[in-house]
């Protein structure tokens, strides 16, 4: 038998239940031993039951129990409704309890009365001070087949319609049958030697059985945590091939070169940073070097630069841009929204513009900093850099030079579409910006082919801000708090989560329209309202004057969560705060503090939450308690998952059996940092199996 062989040649597996294996994916032997035990029960201390003749002087504690114990008085009782529950009187030869099952009726006829059985379940007492009995304990007969008294046993979640016991069963069987017919390498190992002993990991066969037949001498609290060195062996191996496959398509990339050229000699980088009004910072000299590193050299860039809100991320990118300008090439800067992009144009004409002829293209908008055509300037190449939304550079415009293109916030839009620009025959360097940023271990995996970037350091002066979540209505208290900052010359954001009616009315959600004019009223200084119904001009005219000063309030809703930059915003209010994601707070909250102006005090934004369920209180209380966007990302992640944080089943989003994303970090780091190296050693006559396994296109499974 082989672990490759179809799930029918297992033992105890029929037509019948093969094609009910079959229709949940467990198609093969693998597939079985694939599916991990949910949990694990600690056997291996028999105990006793408490009895009135105790003379042991230890008191009896409530708490999980292992026994050998015959049955008596074993009856079904029928309860209200269609409740019933099985009972019966364990004996242990000293002492008796009573045993309760729930709705499992069919012990009634399983168990026998006066034979052995192995039980473990909580000891509690019935009432506060009543006799004391196990409830729903697991039984097993003893010396059974499947049977070996204590020791570590593995607890299974269904598979298809096909129950944890059975299930538990076809996985014993299965590893012996596999150990006596083909030996201890019942699979075939494919990691290789070197990585196996440098991180110290068990083989593939001792790591299988391991999981489904813990030793003796395993850690019980290491199993549940999955983080026993077996499963960290069948995470890591799961990378493992993962980040392979990612590194050999990063080196097909870099292979096929690039068909334009930059100067190397540090001229372009030199006229760059002499064109910003202030210094670097320590984190945005050190990407830009590593942009510029990418862009001199022969291979196309692909390059995250992953940095919190307000770090400098579109400062950087333009300085890319001047690059490419300097070195004659065009380049192109897409926003996802309309208002960022213009926001990107203007400030970019004022810091370029005379060094260079930027474009704006929008869909209500087609200006060039030189009053000159936009479409011909492009084409002809009088254009260097172009500024607008994804989908309008990505279709209309035609480039004669294009070595650059720049997607700035790409956290909106989930995966990265290079494709489009490749369809149209071009090959520029990529850079990639994002605030948000996505767990680094998410973008290790989804965007595995790029290299990252991290900006980790703050512009200097900006002072923390004061993050203070309150339940139910307190209005007044934040009145008086925004108030004060108002008063200091700054201006304040209100957050809604919807602009009136629809399914948040029911849920008694603040709305824009309703609560709205009560916080104008309250903050009683000239106010704006934005959101996303509003006609573009209407909105951009607000969103100036807010800008400029003559309004100081913005009633608004999430429309300003990305990329807004008003220095002077110091305070801000979100109202129905547990409805928002944490990354969704996180940016909203990046709108303000940006400003380095002493005179207007310290930033401060108050999250009000309406009842917050326990998974939300969860979330703002990481909310309140960090301004680091890395963990906030981290946190989300491991409360959300990575699905859906990146919107749901994302295209590229690689699902993993084994490892997880937020537990094993680690080892998805050892295994980037492996698959680099292990892509040269992949040819050697030892990496067979290894290279089997890469041919198996099944993606995340270990056969
Ligand atoms: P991000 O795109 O990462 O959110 P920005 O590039 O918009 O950040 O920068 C946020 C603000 O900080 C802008 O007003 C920008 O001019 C300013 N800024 C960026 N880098 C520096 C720096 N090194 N020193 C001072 N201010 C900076
Ligand atoms: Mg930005």
């Amino acid at each position: 038998m082989d672990a490759r062989d179809p799930i029918t040649t297992a033992r105890g597996v029929g037509p019948v239940l093969g094609r009910r294996l079959a229709a949940a994916g467990c198609r093969r032997i693998v597939d079985l031993l694939a599916h991990l035990p949910l949990r694990y029960e600690d056997r291996r201390s028999l105990g006793r039951l408490p009895g009135a003749d105790d003379d042991s002087t230890e008191p009896v504690k409530p708490g999980p129990l292992t026994v050998v114990a015959r049955l008596e008085n074993l009856k079904r009782v029928f309860g209200r409704r269609r409740f019933s529950r099985v009972e019966a009187v364990a004996h242990d030869g000293a002492a008796s309890v009573g045993v309760v099952w729930f709705n499992r009726p069919y012990l009634a006829q399983q168990l026998e009365e006066g034979v052995p059985y192995l039980l473990h379940g909580p000891l509690r007492r019935r009432g506060a001070d009543g006799p004391w009995q196990l409830s729903n304990p697991s039984v097993e007969r003893i010396g059974g087949a499947e049977s070996d008294g204590g020791g570590v046993r593995p607890v299974y979640g269904r598979i298809g319609e096909v129950p944890p016991s059975r299930v538990a069963r076809l996985v014993g069987d299965a590893i012996r049958t596999l150990r006596d017919t083909s030996g201890p390498e019942w699979i075939e190992e494919w990691l290789p030697h070197e990585e196996r002993t440098k991180h110290q990991l068990p083989r593939l066969a001792e790591a299988l059985t391991e999981v489904h037949s813990p030793s003796r001498e395993a850690s019980v609290e290491e199993l549940n945590a999955r983080r026993s060195p077996a499963h960290a062996r069948l995470a890591y191996g799961e990378f493992l091939l993962q980040q392979l496959q990612l590194a050999a398509a990063r080196r097909r990339r870099r292979r096929s070169g690039k068909p334009h050229r930059y100067r190397a000699d540090g001229v372009a980088w030199e006229a760059a940073t002499s064109l910003v009004p202030f210094r670097l910072t320590g984190a945005q000299e050190r990407v830009l070097g590593e942009i510029a590193d990418d862009l001199a050299g022969e291979e196309p860039m692909l390059r995250l630069v992953q940095g919190d809100v307000g770090s400098g991320k579109t400062v950087l990118a333009a300085l890319s841009c001047l690059i490419a300008a300097r070195s004659g090439l065009q380049s192109a800067l897409m926003a996802p929204t309309e208002l960022l992009a213009e926001q990107h144009f203007a400030s970019l004409e004022g810091l370029l513009g005379s060094g260079m002829t930027v474009a704006l293209v929008t869909s209500s908008q087609c200006v060039a900093s030189d009053g000159g055509a936009v479409e011909e300037g492009i084409a002809d190449g009088r254009v260097d850099l172009v500024v607008g939304t994804h989908a309008l550079i990505e279709e209309r415009t035609r480039f004669t030079r294009l070595g650059l293109a720049v997607i700035d916030e790409q956290h909106r839009f989930g995966v990265v579409q290079r494709q489009s620009l490749v369809r149209k025959g071009l090959r520029p360097d990529l850079l990639v910006m994002t605030a948000t940023p996505i767990p680094r271990s998410l973008a290790l995996t989804v965007y595995g082919d790029l290299d990252v970037s991290i900006l980790d350091e703050m512009p200097p002066g900006r002072r923390p801000i004061e993050t203070r979540v309150t339940t139910g209505g307190r209005m007044e208290e934040a009145v008086n708090d925004v108030r004060r900052r108002l008063e200091r010359g700054g201006r304040a954001y209100v957050v809604f989560p919807r602009i009136d009616g629809g399914e948040g009315a029911a849920a008694g959600l603040p709305s824009l329209t309703e609560s709205g004019p009560k916080w104008a009223r309250a903050l009683a200084v000239p106010h704006g309202v934005v959101h996303g119904r509003l006609r573009r001009q209407e909105r951009d005219e607000t969103m100036s004057r807010f800008a400029g000063g003559s309004i100081q309030v913005l009633l608004a809703t999430t429309v300003i969560e990305v990329g807004v930059d008003v220095p002077e915003a110091t305070a801000m209010v979100i109202l129905g705060a547990e409805r928002f994601g944490l990354a969704q707070l996180h940016q909203l909250r990046g709108r303000i503090g940006r400003g380095t102006d002493p005179r207007l005090g310290d930033p401060l934004c108050i999250a009000i939450a309406g009842e917050p369920s326990a998974e939300a209180e969860r979330r703002l209380s990481v909310f309140a308690d960090s301004t680091d966007g890395f963990r906030i990302a981290e946190e989300d992640m491991r409360q959300r998952g990575p699905g859906e944080i990146l919107g749901t089943r994302q295209a590229g989003l690689p699902q993993f059996r084994f490892g997880d994303l937020a537990r094993d970090w680690n080892w998805l780091v050892a295994a980037r940092r492996d698959a680099t190296e292990l892509l040269d050693r992949l040819a050697d006559p030892g990496n067979d199996a290894l290279r089997r396994q890469l041919g198996r296109r099944i993606p995340g499974l270990l056969p």
